[in-house]
């Protein structure tokens, strides 16, 4: 079990030697300087393609965010913002769902009506079946690629990230539409968290999860205004206290950067705050279980223990 120096090819026990479609540089490099040690290595399928998970444990130098003292609130959403970020500085950032991820979700329905109406066994039910593996995989890479650019970004500025408590799980049995409980998975807050924590973990900053009952959208921020019958669908709100017109998701955002409650035991539990990371080797970094994915070509016949 090793990554080839050639950076593209990996032997994995039993199969053999694999022609690798992604460089595998990184964490080559990694393994050549004594950094990393390989643990495993997993074959599987998804959505039509061969992928390879190589999971190693890697030293790491420790590092500091750019920002050790600034502080940062996000309100993740499911509606036309995918996020809305409340800066050091009081900035707003809105970020917009991946753009060709509504094109994707309108060609996947094109198609799951396609493969419907083949017969089951047929070639064409296979072909439409390949075919919507292939956007279900698009989609799903769209939304992690940009689920790991903002996470980076964020921890690598800012020492405190204060994030929503939000149960998924409960958000897509509940609620009764089926439409919501779809975009709420297909938004892929699920996965922004448990991301965002092992990162600001790696930065050394720390994720702070807001208490779940924190009226973070019906608070208007800095004034203290309560508006107790707030509609899932308002994205504005009139402040009873001071009648200010309130931006939902940005007053949320800012509310929860400014969050001071209690950080109890079982938020740590949960992968909210940066749980103190055992070190390995000699090296003086923190260790860190880090997966990586290397795409696979084809298998080719080559070397000895080829298949
Ligand atoms: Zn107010």
């Amino acid at each position: 079990m090793r990554l080839e120096p050639d950076r593209r090819h990996l032997t994995l026990p039993v199969i053999g030697r694999l022609r690798s479609k992604e460089n595998t540089r990184r964490l080559q490099r990694l393994v050549a300087k004594g950094r990393a040690r390989v643990l495993s290595m997993t074959l599987a399928e998804h959505g039509g393609r061969l992928v390879v998970s190589v999971q190693a444990i890697v030293a790491l130098q420790p590092r500091t965010p750019s920002q050790p003292d600034g502080r940062c609130g996000i309100d993740l959403g499911i509606g036309r913002e995918w996020a809305v970020i409340a800066h050091d500085g009081d900035t707003i950032q809105r970020v917009a769902h991946p753009a060709p991820w509504a094109a994707t979700q309108n060609q996947r329905r094109r198609v799951a009506r396609q493969l419907s109406r083949r017969i089951v066994g047929s070639r064409g039910h296979r072909q439409a079946k390949a075919k919507l593996a292939a956007l279900d995989r698009r989609a799903a890479n769209l939304r992690t690629h940009h689920t790991h650019t903002l996470t980076s970004i964020l921890a690598r500025r800012y020492g405190t990230i204060v994030v929503e408590d939000l149960d998924v799980a409960a958000m897509g049995r509940g609620m009764g539409r089926r439409a919501f409980r779809r975009t709420v998975y297909h938004a892929g807050i699920g996965s922004f968290r448990p991301i965002l924590a092992y990162k600001c973990a790696q930065q050394s900053g720390r994720l702070l999860v807001a208490d779940r009952w924190l009226a973070s959208s019906k608070t208007h921020h800095g004034c203290g205004g309560y508006l107790p019958d707030l509609k899932l669908g308002d994205r504005t709100w009139v402040c009873p206290a001071c009648g200010e017109l309130v931006d939902r998701n940005a007053n949320a955002a800012r509310n929860l950067r400014d969050w001071t409650g209690p950080v109890g035991d079982r938020v740590v539990q949960r992968g909210g705050v940066a749980a103190p990371a055992p070190s390995v080797g000699d090296h003086g970094g923190q260790a860190h279980a880090v997966r990586g994915r290397a795409r696979l070509q084809k298998t080719t016949p080559s070397g000895g223990g080829g298949r």
